[in-house]
């Protein structure tokens, strides 16, 4: 695995920020399949920016009656969601 330097995001507008100014670098949520092709060398950031602890792990209903999932709402959590069980 190449090296690389990793930050905490400390909010989206920063996480934004951050990839948009250097293109080398790669959000990680939990890392199962990004650690796994970084350890391949198939992907290989320079900076990783850290998008847990930035609320994104909500499932809310919509007006329409849809449903918003967060980009970091777990698998498990999503199914086992009352309106998805
Ligand atoms: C044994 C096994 C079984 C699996 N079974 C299933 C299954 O049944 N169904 C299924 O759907 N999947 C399945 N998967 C895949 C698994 O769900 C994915 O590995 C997981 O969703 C990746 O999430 P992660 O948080 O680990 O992502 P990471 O590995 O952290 O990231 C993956 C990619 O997404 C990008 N990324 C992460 N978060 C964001 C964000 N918020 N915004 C923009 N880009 C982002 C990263 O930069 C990276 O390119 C399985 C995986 C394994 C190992």
């Amino acid at each position: 695995m190449r090296a690389f330097t990793y930050e905490r995001a400390s909010s989206i507008e920063a996480a934004a920020q951050t990839a948009a100014g250097n293109r080398e670098a790669k959000f990680i949520a939990g890392g199962t399949n990004l650690l796994d092709l970084m350890k391949l060398e198939i992907e290989t950031p320079t900076h990783l920016i850290d998008v847990n602890g930035l609320g994104l792990d909500t499932i809310e209903a919509t007006a329409d009656g849809g449903l918003r999932i967060g980009a970091m709402v777990r698998n498990t959590d999503l199914a086992s969601h009352d309106p998805i069980d």
